[in-house]
């Protein structure tokens, strides 16, 4: 069983690590159809770190960080916790990115379930692999999910 993925979510994968590209690659090639997933992002560029550093922090936060005060979106949900805001795991590397953001397709955000079946497959073909991914709902990856009040559901990352 496989999926395709479309060709928004292949060249979201450009600049990746070889390593996370491989891991996505065979997951879409052994997803069953109810597992359908689309890549959301891969290389952050500095640009949209800033924006993302921006939203629920104030202009003098932000400022604190070296990210300009036009950014800053104190209204809006917070999204990244990131002490260096420019040293997201998406962030362009010489030997490529070592983040990517899925979801399930069609995304519905408020159908967890959906992200969870998906993070399983995903880690369970990375380990077929040999390659060590960490999922952005088990940042100490003990299996137990969310057990910090970790919402980051479409993220996987390297470790290195
Ligand atoms: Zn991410």
């Amino acid at each position: 069983m496989s999926i395709v993925l479309g060709k928004t979510s292949q060249s979201r994968m450009d600049g990746l690590d070889p390593d996370m590209r491989k891991v996505v690659l065979e997951a879409a090639a052994t997803a069953p159809p109810e597992l359908d997933f689309m890549v959301l992002e891969g290389v952050r560029t500095p640009e949209q770190m800033m924006i993302n550093y921006g939203k629920g922090r104030t202009a003098i936060q932000c400022e604190a960080k070296g990210v300009p005060a036009r950014y800053a979106q104190p209204r809006a949900a917070k999204v990244t916790w990131l002490s260096d805001p420019f040293n997201s795991p998406h962030k362009a590397r010489p030997t490529g990115g070592r983040a990517v953001d899925l979801a399930p397709y069609p995304i519905d955000w408020n159908n967890h379930a959906r992200f969870t079946a998906l993070a399983k497959h995903v880690l369970a073909t990375a380990k077929r692999l040999g390659i060590r991914v960490r999922w952005g709902k088990d940042w100490d990856e003990d299996g137990k999910y969310e057990e910090k009040g970790e919402t980051d559901g479409p993220h996987f990352e390297l470790v290195r």
